[in-house]
Parts: C-alpha cells; sequence; structure tokens
C-alpha cells in the first residue's frame, strides 16, 4: 500500500505519578533516547511526539508530561481533555510511589470525564529497576500485578529509563492498545 493512503490516527498519551519516578526520563529515552542524571523539574514543553508505523496505520503519539505540577488538581483541563491513554508510572525503590497510584489512577478516572472508565486503556510501569542491581527494589512485582488485578487488569511494564531497558516495548503496547480504538 503507498504510504500516502494510510491511515493516520494522532493519539493523547498522559503520563502520570509521584514526582521522580522517571516520567521525563521515560519520554526523553523513548523519543530521543537519551538520559540524564540531571534532575529538571520542567522540560519546558507539554508534549513530545513520536511517529510510528502499526501495520497499516501511521500513529503520532503525543506524549503529555506534567512540567513539575504533580500535586493533585494542579493539572488544568486541557491536559487530560481527549486522552486516548493514561500511563501511570511508580518508582520500585520507593514505596510511596506506588501507594499513591490509587490516587493517580482515581485522579485521572475523575479529571479526565471519561464515557467508560472501566474501557479505558491504562499501562501501569514500575521504572527504575536498575538502582544496586534490584537490591534497594522496595515493590516487588507481584505486588505491582496484585494492584494492576484489582484495578481491572492493568497491563504491567518494568523499565529502567536509564539503560532503555523495556522503555520501546511499553509505548509500543501503549501504541498498540490504544489505536485499537480509534
Ligand atoms: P519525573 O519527575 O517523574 O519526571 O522524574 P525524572 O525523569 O525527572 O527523573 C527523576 C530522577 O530519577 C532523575 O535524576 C533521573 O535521572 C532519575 N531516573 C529516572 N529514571 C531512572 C531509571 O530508570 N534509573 C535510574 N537509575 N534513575 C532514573
Ligand atoms: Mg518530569
Amino acid at each position: 500500500m503507498d504510504i500516502s493512503q494510510k491511515k493516520r490516527t494522532l493519539l493523547k498519551v498522559i503520563v502520570l505519578g509521584d514526582s521522580g519516578v522517571g516520567k521525563t526520563s521515560l519520554m526523553n529515552q523513548y523519543v530521543y533516547r537519551k538520559f540524564s542524571q540531571h534532575y529538571k523539574a520542567t522540560i519546558g514543553a507539554d508534549f513530545v511526539t513520536k511517529e510510528l508505523q502499526l501495520d497499516d496505520k501511521l500513529v503520532t503519539l503525543q506524549i503529555w508530561d506534567t512540567a513539575g505540577q504533580e500535586r493533585f488538581n494542579s493539572l488544568g483541563a486541557a491536559f487530560y481533555r481527549g486522552a486516548d491513554c493514561c500511563v501511570l508510572v511508580y518508582d520500585v525503590n520507593t514505596k510511596k510511589t506506588f501507594d499513591t497510584l490509587n490516587n493517580w489512577h482515581d485522579e485521572f478516572i475523575k479529571q479526565a470525564d471519561l464515557n467508560d472508565d472501566e474501557a479505558f486503556p491504562f499501562v501501569l510501569l514500575g521504572n527504575k529497576v536498575d538502582v544496586d542491581g534490584g537490591n534497594s527494589r522496595r515493590v516487588t512485582e507481584k505486588k505491582a500485578r496484585e494492584w494492576c488485578a484489582s484495578r481491572g487488569n492493568l497491563p504491567y511494564f518494568e523499565t529502567s529509563a536509564k539503560e532503555g531497558y523495556n522503555v520501546e516495548e511499553a509505548f509500543l503496547y501503549v501504541a498498540k492498545i490504544t489505536s485499537e480504538n480509534e
């Protein structure tokens, strides 16, 4: 098929989770294949885009980051409006970032004004699995999967933005499940 005849789809993906879990790093790794140790609270842009080809579809992922405003109710309605997928991120080495997942999940459902909460695609990422060879881990994969099961069987990926581990796979999965709904 001629590429110009392919269906083009724009998908809005929102990345949520506590400050410091690696949201910006995951996006930078996925889109630019870059990682920085230096902590920057904001990237100064609302979203980054990545184009990919899925079978007969051309998909543009528009990935929205929080610019250091990771407090509940601090993200405006425009941030959530028209979202096609929500990626929740926690840090496997910090229990608190796992405990707040309920709040992020609830907050998204409330703010995004979804037609059907249960059918909406959420994906959970457990990031920073590289740290200390896994020795400083505070949340087991089993616990994370139990949480996913309790929230309607959300898909789960363990990632390292630093090493690029599973990042491409996770976002490819996001693109696939999200474009199926279009
Ligand atoms: P955000 O606040 O959720 O956007 O988190 P950032 O992407 O700014 O990352 C916070 C800090 O964690 C930065 O110093 C990153 O370099 C670091 N970081 C992010 N992802 C990883 C990872 O997978 N492994 C390690 N070791 N550090 C990471
Ligand atoms: Mg950030």
